[in-house]
């Protein structure tokens, strides 16, 4: 893990802390629908307030393009915010400014102030110098806590860290704990599952996990690419004609570094991708012409378990098939089981992201049973390709005084 400085090695006391969250959950009107990431980031936080540091908390929420959209005021996240805190929380209706700053020397040791969305300023997204600025006013030590964020330089992740001390919160501590061990790989064999519909949108996916692990099942509509190249018939299957070259590259650089790529033998496809289409298993070399493979058979679920059942780590980005109708989410589902059950069983780590996948893991009702499932769907896609996230190199500059 890259040395990563941590508020939890500090002493708080009297500190404001400007802490970066990603308090972006889903609302209904006013209402808000799931409060996972009120909760998470509180459970870090508590501690800290109870040590007496003084917290002034920045988030985005929505999309609202430097436009103050009253809609999209994070004001509506306080009552849920306070009691998950424990403590009241007051607000400052502008992020960045005289006002915001005078909101926060208000603040004594164990208390909270809410910023409005840092994204009502249009500097926000552009990583304006002057907003950083204004933003590193607000306190002492900057927090962030947003990993779901890392992988964008804005203001209020990247611009602020260069002017401040700057260190990782609680919670982007743990995320950026579980997705090292599962890529470093200090318990091998380690195998990553890689689905999803196509090879072009995880190219650099595949590259960075072959050099790394010691196997890479292919699933989804990608597969369906690795098996054309092979020569396999597609029929009316997703698949990309233009991606050949690249499948041969990423097999060329499996077998530099002694990565071996599983791909399904058997397929399961159907006349049409539509609740209640007769559905149909034939070999991975079998498909009709007039039909789409539209998830992984039986016999390749039966592979793939033994591949997983080895493994001691298991990384997971993409469904196996087009899981979000019925019966073509049955490999991903009997797969996302049995590493659920391999990790209740201490015989794995396992650890998922990606949108549809964490659709995928709920639908399979296994999430919780993931050693760890991140929710942050860019930012785990750009760490699982090898990339450096700007939110992080912020926090591991040489020259910092921190
Ligand atoms: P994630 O969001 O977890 O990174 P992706 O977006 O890459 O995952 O892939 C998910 C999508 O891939 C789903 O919408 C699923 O229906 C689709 N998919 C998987 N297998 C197939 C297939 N054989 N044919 C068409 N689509 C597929
Ligand atoms: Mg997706």
């Amino acid at each position: 893990m890259q040395n990563i400085p941590s508020i939890t090695d500090f002493d708080v006391r009297g500190k404001r802390l400007v802490v970066r969250a990603d308090l972006n959950v889903p609302t209904e009107g006013k209402r808000v629908t799931d409060a996972t990431r009120i909760s998470r980031f509180a459970a870090g936080m508590r501690p800290l307030l109870a040590r007496g540091a003084r917290l002034v908390i920045l988030t985005h929420f929505g999309r609202p393009m430097g436009d103050m959209n009253p809609e999209l005021s994070v004001d509506k996240l306080r009552p849920l915010l306070a009691e998950a805190l424990g403590v009241p929380v007051r607000f400052s209706d502008v992020s960045a400014d005289r006002a915001t700053r005078i909101h926060a020397e208000g603040l004594a040791d164990g208390e909270a102030l809410l910023c409005e969305n840092v994204r009502f300023n249009t500097g926000e997204e552009e990583n304006d110098p002057t907003l950083a600025h204004a933003f590193a006013q607000l306190g002492d030590i900057f927090v962030n806590d947003a990993f779901s964020c890392a992988h964008r330089a804005h203001a209020s992740t990247e611009g602020i860290a260069r002017l401040m001390p700057a260190v990782a919160g609680p919670l982007m501590m743990e995320e950026i704990a579980a997705l090292t061990e599962a890529l470093e790989a200090p318990h091998g064999p380690a195998v990553a599952i890689v689905g999803g519909a196509k090879v072009s949108t995880k190219i650099a996916v595949l590259k960075n996990l072959v050099t790394k692990l010691d196997g890479v099942i292919v699933g989804g509509g990608m597969a369906n690419t690795f098996l054309h190249a092979a020569g396999a018939p597609m029929g009316r299957s997703l698949h990309e004609p233009d991606q050949l070259d690249t499948v041969a590259e990423i097999r060329a650089l499996a077998d530099e570094s002694g990565c071996t790529l599983y791909l399904p033998r058997e397929v399961v496809c159907a006349a049409e991708f539509a609740p209640g289409a007769a559905a149909e298993t034939v070999g991975a070399d079998a498909c009709p012409a007039d039909r789409l493979i539209l998830d992984a058979g039986p016999g390749a679920v039966e592979d793939f378990k033994a591949v997983l059942g080895r493994a001691r780590t298991i990384l997971w980005n993409g469904p196996l098939g087009a899981f979000e109708i019925r019966p073509f989410d049955r490999a991903t589902v009997e797969l996302a089981r049995y590493a659920a059950r391999r990790t209740a069983a201490g015989a794995a780590v396992s650890v998922a992201g990606g949108g549809d996948t964490v659709a995928a893991l709920n639908h399979a009702g296994v999430a919780g049973d993931f050693t760890y499932v991140s929710s942050a769907g860019g930012a785990f896609l750009e760490w699982i390709e090898g990339r450096t996230l700007p939110g992080i190199a912020a926090l591991t500059r040489t020259d910092q005084a921190a």
